[in-house]
């Protein structure tokens, strides 16, 4: 069709339909197929969990989202995951990044160990130590990258650890959650799978869970379909729909969000109370060359520390009204959240654990100007 961005996440997947011209996919909430004679298939379909044409319609768009041959819809991120891991075998090594989602670590830290999948961190920005750890003991099956990370939004060469790891026969995950298709493309970059939490920017109204998978291996895809339907982590046919409606103005969504962020961590650069800002657009971000290569834009999340410390952070996110404090990310209305306590509360005391006092925003779609204001109303109420 094309590869532009912009027009393949109106367009992948909406063709009209044949029979009514139905300009959207509709949900078809049919768990069932008849059958023209034993075997005889319409389409393909038979049964909902094994195939639904709306969660087909997501899926192929993924795919063409981030230039893939194949997509997969899951209930949820962390089903995506499941479901990616079920490509190991007990004895296998798993290589994660020392900064994953915290979900991802305690699925494999606290289930898939005690099924003989053996999970160990490294610090994937630095390469060197990427290839020390692939070559210190059993070699990994899996590399598993999350970049830009959370909540500290480092950066990873994906196309650095993806050589390392291919070199040693080991296959390269990126979780694409934070940057999206519109931002960054891992399989151009050498990844063999690339996960979402749709949740976040795909869906972008903090209105659905959802997982994806895409890759353009035809031997991991013929994996991952069989896994789809035996485990059976399927997505409903709703939403699939609302994952694909917010999809559609992904472009949109993104470039703007991406634009007040930009704007947002320069400021609080600037600010005295403000300690230090992660932003991978800020021009000392420390893989600033990577982020230039890899990346489109620097996209919508940041997150800062302030001098005053825990206390401060504390009243800081009690103290915003456009900023609502709440976990979660990636939809059009702004969030406020102290990472240490809430959405990594799971990695307290690991190697994961972040910062007492940091902040992280996920900065939406509203004006800057409303935005700043807030921020600096907050900030100067929390300074006391
Ligand atoms: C939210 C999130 C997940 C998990 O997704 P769910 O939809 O909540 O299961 C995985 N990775 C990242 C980076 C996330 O932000």
């Amino acid at each position: 069709m094309t590869d532009k961005i912009e027009t393949l996440a109106v367009h992948a997947g909406a063709e009209p339909d044949p029979h009514t011209g139905a300009v959207v996919p509709p949900i078809q909430l049919s768990t069932t197929f008849k059958q023209d004679g034993v075997g005889g298939l319409r389409g393909g379909y038979e049964y909902g969990r094994s195939g639904n044409p709306t969660r087909d319609a997501l899926e192929e768009t993924i795919a063409a989202l981030e230039g893939a041959a194949h997509g997969f819809a899951y209930a949820s991120g962390l089903a995506a995951t499941q479901n990616i891991l079920y490509l190991l075998s007990p004895g296998d090594r798993l290589l994660m990044s020392d900064d994953v989602y915290g979900g991802t670590w305690r699925l494999a830290d606290k289930v898939w160990r005690r099924y003989g999948i053996e999970t160990d961190t490294v610090d994937l920005r630095d390469l060197s130590a990427v290839e020390a750890a692939i070559g210190a003991g059993k070699t990994p099956r899996m590399v598993w990258v999350e970049t830009p990370s959370n909540p500290l939004l480092k950066v990873i060469d994906i196309a650095g650890v993806a050589r390392l790891a291919a070199a040693a026969g080991a296959l390269t995950v990126v979780d694409n959650t934070f940057a999206t298709p519109y931002l960054q493309r891992p399989l151009e970059h050498g990844a063999d799978l690339v996960l979402h939490s749709a949740t976040k920017y795909l869906g972008g109204h903090s209105d659905v869970i959802g997982g994806l998978v895409v890759t353009s291996s035809d031997e991991l895809a013929e994996r991952l379909r069989f896994h789809q339907n035996a485990a059976g982590a399927v997505p409903s046919p709703f939403d699939c729909f609302l994952v694909m409606r917010g999809i559609r103005t992904l472009a949109v969504r993104m470039e703007r969000a991406s634009a007040n962020a930009g704007t947002l961590a320069s400021w609080l650069a600037d600010r005295a109370e403000v300690d230090s800002v992660h932003y991978p657009g800020m021009p000392d971000h420390p893989a600033r060359d990577v982020v230039e290569r890899q990346m489109r834009l620097p996209g919508a999340m940041l997150s800062f520390e302030l001098h005053a410390g825990e206390g401060a952070a504390r009243r800081l996110a009690a103290a915003t009204r456009l900023f609502t404090l709440a976990e979660s990310l990636g939809a059009v209305e702004s969030l406020i959240e102290l990472p240490a306590p809430m959405t990594h509360a799971s990695v307290a005391g690991s190697s994961l654990a972040v910062p007492a006092g940091l902040v992280r925003l996920s900065v939406g779609i509203e004006s800057v100007d409303d935005l700043r204001a807030d921020l600096e109303a907050a900030l100067s109420a929390s300074a006391g």
